[in-house]
C-alpha cells in the first residue's frame, strides 16, 4: 500500500456553458518520504490534481486515498506552501507560526520549544517579535515554512511557493526546504514550471501536458542531478 494512491482520475469543469476537461486518466503513487515535482506549462492541470489530493475539490472520476483515507477539506495533516506567505501582517512571527498549533488545540510547552527551535534551524533566528513586512521575501517564506511544519503535517503541497523570489534568493530557499524536508522524512509535492526547480529538488518529476491535462511521463532524478 503507497501512501498516495491515485486511480485513474479525472476531472470536468462545468459552467453553464462550457464544460473543459482538466485531467483524464490520471494514475500514479507515491511513497512517504519522497519529493515529487508537477512540472508542465500553465492549463494542464497541476493545480486541479493539488485541490483534488488538497480535499478541495472531488475528482469527477476515479478513486484516490492519502494514508489510506480519502482526502477531505477537515484533512489537517495536509500542510501548504503557497506563492504568497498569507502571514497575518499584524502578528508577529512567532504569534503567527503558533496559530496552526492553537487552531488544532496541540499548542503545549513541548510543540512549542519545537516550533520555536526550528525557526533557528532555518535562519530565523531573533526574529520572533517583528511583524512580517520587517521581513524580505525570502526571510517570510522561510517563516511560511516554519508554520507549515509547526503543525507536523504528513503532506507538503507547494504550490510555486518561489515564484515571487529573487534568483539568489530562490535557488538558496529551494535548496533549504528539500534539505529539511528530507531530513525531517516528510512528504512532499511542488507545482512548479520552472524545470530546474524540479530537478534540483525532487526525487521523480511528474511531466504533465495536456489539454485535457494528462501526466506524460514520469523521471526518476538520480541524485548526482540535484
Ligand atoms: P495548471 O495548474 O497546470 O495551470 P489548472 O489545473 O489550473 O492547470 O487548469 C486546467 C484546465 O482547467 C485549464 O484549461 C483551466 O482553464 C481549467 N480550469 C481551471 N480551474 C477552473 C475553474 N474553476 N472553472 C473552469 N475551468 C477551470
Ligand atoms: P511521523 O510519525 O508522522 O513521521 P513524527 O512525529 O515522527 O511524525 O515527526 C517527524 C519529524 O518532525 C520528527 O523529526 C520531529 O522531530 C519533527 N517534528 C515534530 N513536531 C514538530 C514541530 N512542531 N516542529 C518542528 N518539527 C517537528
Amino acid at each position: 500500500m503507497s501512501f498516495i494512491e491515485v486511480e485513474q482520475v479525472g476531472h470536468h469543469y462545468f459552467t453553464p456553458s462550457t464544460a473543459t476537461v482538466a485531467l483524464e486518466d490520471v494514475s500514479f503513487t507515491i511513497q512517504k518520504g519522497e519529493f515529487i515535482s508537477f512540472l508542465g506549462p500553465s492549463g494542464c492541470g497541476k493545480t486541479t490534481m493539488l485541490s483534488i489530493l488538497a480535499g478541495l475539490i472531488n475528482p469527477t472520476t476515479g478513486k484516490i486515498r492519502i494514508d489510506q483515507q480519502i482526502p477531505d477539506q477537515d484533512a489537517n495533516f495536509i500542510g501548504y506552501m503557497l506563492q504568497q506567505d498569507y502571514l497575518f501582517p499584524w502578528k508577529t512571527i512567532e504569534e503567527n507560526i503558533l496559530l496552526g498549533l492553537k487552531i488544532n488545540g496541540r499548542l503545549s510547552s513541548k510543540t512549542k520549544q519545537s516550533a520555536l527551535s526550528f525557526l533557528n534551524q532555518i535562519g530565523l533566528k531573533g526574529v520572533n517579535q517583528q511583524k512580517p513586512q520587517q521581513l524580505s521575501g525570502g526571510m517570510r517564506q522561510r517563516a511560511a515554512l516554519a508554520r507549515t511544519m509547526a503543525v507536523n503535517p504528513k503532506l507538503l503541497l507547494l504550490d510555486e511557493p518561489f515564484s515571487a523570489l529573487d534568483y539568489q534568493t530562490k535557488l538558496k530557499l529551494e535548496d533549504l526546504v528539500a534539505e529539511i524536508l528530507k531530513a525531517y522524512g516528510k512528504t512532499a509535492i511542488l507545482v512548479t514550471h520552472d524545470i530546474g526547480e524540479a530537478i534540483s529538488m525532487s526525487d521523480r518529476v511528474f511531466l504533465f501536458s495536456g489539454s485535457p491535462g494528462k501526466i506524460h511521463r514520469i523521471f526518476n532524478i538520480p541524485k548526482e542531478l540535484r
